[in-house]
């Protein structure tokens, strides 16, 4: 019997659920298999009570999704934002099954979220907080089961207070449990940077295809959190004019390209890590969105839903490079299809944080270390190998480069629930 297809109400998961739909029928995949993929796993809700510093109490909402374990434990990062719940991570942790699918790496899909103001809480609060949703969500945990990671407003030291947590309760040291850790506590040389990095090499491979000389390129970079300000700085390494940066206290603009380093010393002065007054020691000017600036390539690195129905007409980019979870909405992305625009999308061009996840996963359970260039060596030769398998496929079926990686991230899944069956 044909099970009936999930719609949803959040725009987020609905989008997750359609390209899914799109592309499984595109590649007549079993209804069997579609009815598996379109469900998650596990669904899991915490509540997670803190006692602020002004002595009241707060009780906020935490969750965890494992969309699927098929070809290993579920990955994905942890979301500190207002607007988190449990729809918004199944969505992302339906991506995160293929982005690792793609990716060519070991792992299923999983995020986790709290909602909560991160922006507005003290350092302590904030503890309290990973802590006790680390304890809370530690029975799905394991470095064989589920690995969590940082995502949006969560960094390696919401990282360590949540290992450290899981680790005195299991009384036993667990490294491995998540990755996106400090250097200093078994984190990787190179992680930091290597969702950045790993953006920008799409956007150098997709110049490379094209014929086009990065110095010769312009490029806006939205977002200047880990994703974006990694991403613009790889982007001028390699010679690109990055003119427009934005973070949510503005945006940033100058013909003769940003300068980065200036941006990255703001940043790190800056107690909630914001490009607040760039333009007074910057050498550029404050405007209204950089969104619409006059460049080549565009690279929404900041949220989901950036361009949309209402924006996507004013984006002059000829090439959109998605550094965030799902920065184009589906009537977003129609406007763009008809105006021409190529799009590499997130879950390709995005891959580098947690394929230098897995490396940093297989450090930990060797006990190694590795060194930041071998790191950023294989990252990059993956990167590359990924970009050009997606846009090769795209090219040969004359399909959009989303749903040529749909089908081939989806298709190992699908072969390796052939292969293991369908108990559980
Ligand atoms: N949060 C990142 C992502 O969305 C990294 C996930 C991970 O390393 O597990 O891809």
């Amino acid at each position: 019997m044909k099970q009936e297809r999930r719609k949803s109400s959040n725009v987020l998961l609905d989008t997750a659920l359609q390209e899914f739909y799109g592309a499984a029928d595109e590649m007549r995949l079993n209804e069997k298999l579609i009815s598996i993929l379109s469900h998650s796993e596990r669904r899991v809700q915490v509540s997670i009570p803190v006692e602020m510093d002004d002595g009241s109490v707060n009780v906020f909402e935490g969750y965890r999704v494992q969309h699927s374990t098929a070809l290993g434990p579920s990955k994905g990062g942890v979301r500190y934002d207002p607007e988190v719940d449990m729809d918004e991570c199944e969505a992302l942790a339906i991506l995160m099954t293929w982005k690792c699918s793609l990716a060519g790496i070991p792992y299923g899909g999983g995020k986790g979220g709290i909602a909560c103001d991160p922006m507005n809480m003290s350092k302590k609060e904030k503890e309290k907080l990973s802590r006790t949703y680390g304890a809370r969500i530690s029975p799905i945990l394991g470095k064989w089961s589920d690995i969590p990671a940082p995502d949006m407003n969560t960094s390696s030291q919401e990282m360590v207070w949540i290992v450290d947590t899981i680790s005195k309760m299991r009384g036993d040291l667990e490294p491995a449990l998540l990755t996106g850790k400090p250097v200093t506590f078994w984190g990787s040389y190179g992680r930091h940077e290597a969702t950045g990095r790993g953006v920008a090499t799409c956007g150098l491979e997709l110049m490379k295809v094209l014929g086009k000389s990065p110095d010769k390129i312009t490029a806006i970079v939205q977002g200047f959190g880990n994703v974006g300000s990694y991403t613009a700085k790889t982007l001028t390494e390699a010679g690109v004019k990055v003119v427009a940066i934005s973070d949510i206290s503005g945006s940033y603009y100058s013909a003769n390209g940003i300068d980065i380093r200036k941006a990255f010393e703001v940043v790190h002065a800056n107690p909630k890590r914001l490009l607040t007054g760039f333009e007074k020691v910057g050498n550029c000017e404050k405007i209204d969105e950089d969104m619409f600036v006059d460049a080549d390539f565009l690279f929404p690195c900041a949220r989901d839903g950036m361009i949309n129905r209402k924006t996507a007409d004013k984006v002059k980019a000829r090439y959109i490079v998605e550094g965030a979870n799902g920065p184009v909405t589906p009537e977003g992305d129609e406007i763009l299809a008809s105006k021409g625009v190529t799009i590499v999308p997130d879950f390709l061009a995005n891959s580098g944080g947690v394929i230098g996840s897995y490396f940093e996963w297989a450090q930990n359970l060797q006990g190694a270390f590795w060194t930041e260039e071998e790191y950023n060596n294989k990252l990059v030769h993956i990167m590359k190998g990924n970009f050009r398998r997606v846009w090769d496929y795209a090219e040969a079926k004359k399909i959009k480069m989303r749903r040529a990686a749909s089908m081939a991230a989806i298709q190992r899944v699908a072969d390796v629930i052939e292969l293991r069956g369908t108990f559980l």
